[in-house]
């Protein structure tokens, strides 16, 4: 009785699993603050994606590490770029899974911003100075119309090498708009957007910023990244998203903002999607690690959480271990 009246179903079928694909060959190396999340070389990422495909998840999202890093990201939109490498590799292998690809700049860029950074005129109109935190640091700023040609680049070389979906996470203004059309343009106009619409500034990203080896060097990416206060300017940013051409929407951390899943949820009626990030996975897995908690009860609980509020996508680490539970 008490499954026949449940009101949500957890399933893997709404999972994306993320992976941080590296160069080399062989190498699986564990990121030290999220356990059983490894870096991957292609091979390996390859036999990832079939383990992952077995279990009955439909998608993976993949971040690249490459081999070095500029001020123009050329890593991000290089055809043998290594998630381009590694999409042309999980396609052929694993045919059926569903490659998203995570097109920003950050982990391309040698000073770990979203966008290209130039020195500030230092003009700053005052109104905006006093009410904000600093910006990317006091005497930088994120070119915003420059970052866009970069972005709408990265996302048609991804679709190049077979990418199913593009899902945008930089946040600069009207980079949804500037990728629809490049990919329309180029071809590509049955590839949908996921855009990251509402991505908070979040202290939970930061273990993540270890596995994809993206921390900015200097400031934070308060600028271009939301305040977490602000549930109105989410839908408002979601809307946005949407009137420029998205065609399922994130919400992101997850946990921290049910509500906002939840209100999206109400509000819009697209497929929307959730992150459960790297800092609410690695508090999960530190505690169950020193059997405070019960690890697979508490990850259900969190991933149901989520699913409860309105996501019918969910972006987790936990998707293999959960998959196996649910079977
Ligand atoms: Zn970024």
């Amino acid at each position: 009785m008490r499954s026949f009246v449940r009101e949500t179903r957890l399933t893997p079928e709404g999972f994306v699993y993320p992976m941080f694909v590296c160069p080399g060959e062989g190498v699986r190396k564990e990121v030290r603050s999220m356990p059983g999340v490894c870096n991957l070389s292609v091979d390996e990422a390859v036999k990832e994606a079939r383990e992952v495909k077995s279990l009955g998840i439909p998608s993976v999202i993949l971040f690249g590490l490459p081999e070095s890093k500029d001020e123009m990201a050329t890593g991000a939109w290089a055809s043998d770029g290594i998630v381009q490498q590694a999409t042309r590799a999980i396609k052929k292998d694993v045919p059926g899974l569903m490659l998203m690809g995570d097109v920003c700049l950050c982990e391309y860029m040698s000073h770990g911003h979203c966008g290209i950074v130039r020195k500030s005129a230092g003009t700053q109109s005052l109104g905006a100075a006093a009410a904000a935190p600093p910006a990317v640091a006091a005497e930088y700023e994120i070119v915003n119309d420059a970052t866009l040609e970069i972005l709408a680049k990265t996302a048609v070389s991804q679709a190049r090498a077979g990418m199913d979906i593009i899902a945008p996470s930089d946040m600069m203004d009207g980079r949804v708009a500037a990728i629809r059309k490049a990919l329309d343009e180029n071809g590509f106009v049955n590839i949908p957007i996921l855009s990251y619409a509402a991505k908070f500034a979040s202290a939970f990203y930061g273990p993540f910023r270890e596995a994809a080896d993206s921390a900015p060097q200097f400031g934070d990416r308060r600028s271009y990244q939301m305040d977490g206060a602000n549930l109105r300017e989410a839908l408002h940013e979601i809307e946005l998203d949407l009137a420029e051409g998205a065609d399922m929407v994130m919400v992101k951390p997850a946990m921290p903002y049910l509500d906002v899943i939840h209100a999206a949820r109400q509000r819009f009626d697209v497929p929307l999607a959730a992150y459960q990030v790297s800092g609410e996975y690695a508090m999960i897995m530190a505690a169950a690690q020193n059997n405070w908690v019960d690890k697979d009860r508490v990850m259900l609980e969190s991933l149901q959480s989520i699913q409860r509020a309105g996501a019918g996508i969910i972006l987790t680490y936990f998707a293999k271990d959960a998959a196996r539970l649910l079977g």
